[in-house]
């Protein structure tokens, strides 16, 4: 396909950060500094990697990051005490625990336990329930990239046939939700779905979100289909066969520079929203 549009991540995050830039500066003139605490349980350097990505784009913006690295033996209820403290810790207003953590640890029970108000990466299951309702406070920040990708080069959902490979709680669940409320009619797929290829060609807009590096093929792909490839494995290699899928698409994500960067911009946008929730809590108090 000729003239094709790649949807530019980077330009996307800018954009995203530039705006947020005045929000910030507006809480430290009123004297909030905004505060994302991380949690990293273990030595995976990939998980080490995102975290420290995540950190220093946080300092670049001024929003503080609090680091907390916890040893790979850590118990459930060692890290539950962590999350629990950081809950009632008011100078933290978003809280990160970075998937996934060590085989022992109850991953879902920890993530239940952030505050609903500082789960700035929708992973509580309420949140992902308000999302999927409609009126969420802050959905997982890769499904809520995919959609600011979408807003920014005008790619409207409506009406369009959108299929989700994928159905994690923090990628393909939420963004089928999010894409359905924007009136898209969306297909979820999994690993146990069927002829998967025939599928993928009834879509407008494929959505990748397998973990599998280069799996959507180009020529499963409707000519002029919209591909947002969430896939981030080894050697910066997304879900989809990019060369092969460039070729039949009308527009299509990078990797590297497509999704991820603009993740990491939703969860700096996510923290400062929750900082501007509790300065405004912290003025009514004043006020009262
Ligand atoms: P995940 O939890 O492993 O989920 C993978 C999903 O793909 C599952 O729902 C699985 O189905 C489905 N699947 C596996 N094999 C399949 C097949 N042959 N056909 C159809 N579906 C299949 O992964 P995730 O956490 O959602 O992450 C997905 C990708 O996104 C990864 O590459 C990850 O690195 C990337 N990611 C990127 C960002 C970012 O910031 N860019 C953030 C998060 C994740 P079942 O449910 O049946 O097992």
């Amino acid at each position: 396909m000729e003239n094709q549009l790649i949807l530019n991540g980077t330009t996307v995050a800018n954009d995203v950060k530039e705006k947020l830039k005045v929000r910030v500066e507006q809480l430290l003139q009123s004297g909030l500094v905004p505060c994302l605490a991380t949690i990293l349980v273990g030595d995976d350097p990939s998980s080490e990697t995102y975290v420290r990505m995540k950190g220093n784009a946080c300092k670049k913006l001024g929003i503080e990051s609090k680091r907390i690295h916890l040893p790979e033996e850590t118990t459930t209820e060692e890290l539950l005490a962590v999350i629990h403290s950081l809950n009632e810790d008011r100078s933290v207003h978003g809280i990160l625990l970075q998937h996934p953590v060590p085989k022992q640890i109850d991953e879902r029970k920890c993530f239940e336990a952030i505050d609903i108000e500082k789960d700035v990466d929708g992973v509580t299951s309420l949140g992902y329930g308000q999302t999927a309702l409609g009126f969420g406070m802050y959905p997982s920040c890769t499904p809520a990239a995919i959609i600011t990708i979408m807003d920014y080069y005008g790619i409207d959902a409506k009406g369009k046939h959108v299929v989700v490979v994928g159905r994690s709680p923090i990628l393909g669940k939420p963004v089928s939700a999010l894409l359905l409320n924007r009136n898209a009619t969306v297909t979820t797929c999994h690993s146990y779905t069927h002829n998967l290829p025939e599928i993928v060609a009834l879509a407008d807009i494929v959505v990748a979100a397998v973990g599998k590096p280069n799996f959507i093929q180009g020529e499963w792909l409707k000519e002029g289909a919209v591909v947002l490839d969430a896939g981030y494995n080894k050697g910066n290699i997304g879900d989809v066969d990019y060369e092969a899928c460039l070729k039949k698409a009308s527009a299509i994500t990078p990797v590297p520079g497509g999704v991820g960067p603009v993740t990491i911009s939703m969860l700096l946008k996510h923290t400062t929203e929750a900082a501007e929730k509790g300065l405004k809590l912290r003025n009514e108090k004043v006020s009262q």
